[in-house]
């Protein structure tokens, strides 16, 4: 199977470096990369939101499978046009990523689908937001409606503030504040048959203790000691599967990866949100336990073809990613240093996985993002994945980074 995969994220470094550990894989190439997934794909200099450069990249390289990883090319719906050149796509078209491109969107199509989530106003003026606001109370929640790679959401008591951030946009969802640790679960969906993965916890705040601003995520674990047993069989059947069935009832059959984010509440499981793609960082500890081969399950979604196969297959340990951000990321990311000490870091149970990196001259690795790269590492339980993770962040230098000492603490207690 030749496969081509779309982005250049730590999530596109972990599906390719599953999908290079599958003997299916003959050819693996992405588009467009980063210096981390050229060690492990042939890397095309293609921009990720044209529909049209990236559908002739596919047939250029009579590709079998094509895997959409971010959500911006599914939202801006380059999906579409490579369905319609007749290849075999990982991810939803335009319409069913709505799911994730307006959040608005979203809760309609939970209204109608009758999965629990938080109850909610779409407001587009002060005057709406205010009132919003006052109906829920303090803490609020305010969120842009459109994509914001995860920073376009206020959780705050201070109501001023909530205010500022709800003026700031077009169009905001201001929503009930749900309690209770946040879960995130993936499934994989041919847009009838629903595939859940292992859940995993990631860790949005920038700093330890669950302090500072959000960010797009900076770690994750799996699996979760302390979530109720049967979990994932009750969001299969009270989130997932109608989902799936009410985006197919709608025209909008929606095929790919869903991502419910959500809250166990006092009074019961909550969706927080939903997302049309892996989540960044968990996709790299879900697929680090991952043992059925990637490629097939992905090409058998993109058929239409998922109650065929067999159960999937999973690692009983545990893993386990800590991001590295750069200096003033979430905020304003310093770029351009050089990253050391990446040689190493790799080893049987350890790995590093690339975001915001390119290749400098001299085979340097420089930092060209937010996020620059997380290090992974698997082992026989949390505690363990945990100190093989934090024994490779150890031997990283990137001048100016910060990254979360507390990543699965809690957990591997
Ligand atoms: P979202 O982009 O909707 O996932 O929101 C980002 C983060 O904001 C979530 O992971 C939560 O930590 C927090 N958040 C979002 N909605 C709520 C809510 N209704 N109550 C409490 N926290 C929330």
């Amino acid at each position: 199977m030749k496969v081509l995969v779309i982005g250049g994220g730590a999530r596109e470094h972990a599906l390719c470096r599953s999908l290079s550990l599958d003997p299916a894989v003959t050819a693996l190439h992405c588009a467009p990369g980063n210096a981390g997934i050229a060690q492990v794909a042939a890397v095309h200099p293609v921009d990720q939101l044209d529909g049209t450069a990236v559908t002739a990249l596919a047939r250029e390289l009579a590709a079998d499978l094509v895997v959409v990883g971010p959500e911006a090319p599914l939202v801006a719906g380059v999906a579409d046009p490579l369905r319609a050149a007749g290849f075999a796509v990982f991810g939803p078209s335009a319409e069913a990523a709505q799911l994730e491109g307006s959040k608005a969107f979203a809760k309609d199509v939970m209204a109608g689908a009758g999965v629990p989530t938080a109850r909610s106003y779409v407001c587009t003026t002060v005057e709406e937001a205010a009132a919003a606001l006052d109906a829920f109370g303090a803490p609020y929640v305010v969120k842009d409606d459109g994509l914001a790679a995860g920073k376009g959401v206020v959780v705050t008591s201070d109501r001023d503030a909530a205010l500022a951030h709800a003026a700031s946009c077009d169009r905001v969802v201001i929503e009930e504040f749900l309690d209770g640790p946040e879960v995130s679960l993936f499934a994989i969906t041919d847009g009838t048959t629903v595939l859940p993965l292992v859940p995993a916890q990631d860790f949005k705040r920038a700093l330890d203790g669950d302090e500072g601003p959000n960010t797009g995520g900076m770690g994750a674990y799996s699996p979760l000691p302390w979530a109720p047993e049967g979990l994932v069989g009750e969001v299969l059947e009270t989130v997932l599967q109608p989902t799936v069935d009410e985006l197919r009832r709608r025209g909008t059959p929606f095929s790919g990866l869903l991502y419910a984010g959500l809250a166990l509440t006092s009074r019961g499981t909550r969706v927080i949100e939903f997302n049309a793609r892996f989540g960044d960082p968990e996709t790299q500890v879900v697929l680090a336990r991952l043992r059925t081969p990637l490629a097939g399950v992905l090409k058998a979604a993109a058929d239409g073809t998922l109650d065929g196969l067999e159960p999937l297959r999973w690692d009983d340990g545990a893993a386990v990613t800590v991001v590295i951000a750069s200096e003033g990321y979430p905020a304003a990311p310093r770029t351009g240093d050089v990253i050391e000490g990446l040689a190493d870091v790799a080893d049987e149970h350890t790995w590093v996985l690339h975001a915001g990196t390119r290749a400098g001259g001299a085979g340097e690795v420089l930092s060209a993002g937010g996020r620059v790269l997380s290090v992974t590492a698997a082992g026989a339980d949390l505690a363990e994945a945990r100190e093989r993770a934090y024994r490779g962040i150890a031997k990283i230098a990137l001048k100016g980074s910060h990254h979360r000492t507390d990543i699965a603490l809690k957990a591997a207690r």
